[in-house]
């Protein structure tokens, strides 16, 4: 699954799998909401997009915030966010490290012994396949990251892509 983004022209293509483009294009969204407008969606496969002079000028305000710096402080505030979120108690266990619902019966899991030697119940008994023991698990968000190299590259797309349709 993921975002599929053709160009009009010069058989250009851009792609981002459901956990690159939704940071990608929020980013180009939230910063330049006027540039933006004439596409109204961004975040589904509907086949909206931006004309060629629309995708210029797009192009021209993102290649000033990428050598401004503007691109790079944005990322850096972002990762600072995303760090920043805690770990959430995980569901299979509620917590424990030892899934003994139904499933993790069948699996065994009480019984069986920690042997991921990251985890901090590493070598005791009982076992999650949720959180391989440890209880705690990271939300996906975390790994929800832009770099200014995505950035960089749609880009690119932008000013060869003569528009685009994001499908
Ligand atoms: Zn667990």
């Amino acid at each position: 699954m993921g975002m599929d983004v053709y160009g009009k022209e010069n058989d250009a293509y851009f792609r981002r799998n459901l956990w690159g483009w939704p940071q990608l294009a929020s980013y180009i969204v939230d910063t330049f909401p006027d540039l933006t407008a004439p596409c109204n969606e961004w975040f589904t496969n509907s086949g909206d997009g931006l004309d060629k002079q629309q995708s210029m000028a797009l192009s021209r305000a993102i290649s000033e915030a990428l050598s401004d710096g503007a691109v790079a402080e944005y990322v850096k505030e972002l990762d600072a966010r995303l760090d920043a979120i805690p770990d959430k108690t995980c569901r299979l266990c509620n917590g424990t490290g030892i899934r003994d619902d139904k499933v993790g019966r069948e699996m065994g899991f009480p019984d069986k012994v920690v042997d991921d030697p990251k985890s901090p119940r590493f070598g005791q008994k009982g076992y999650c396949n949720g959180c391989r023991g440890s209880g705690m698990e990271r939300p996906y968000e975390k790994d929800m990251r832009l770099e200014v190299s995505d950035v960089e590259e749609f880009n690119e797309f932008l000013k060869i892509c003569g528009g685009f349709e994001i499908w």
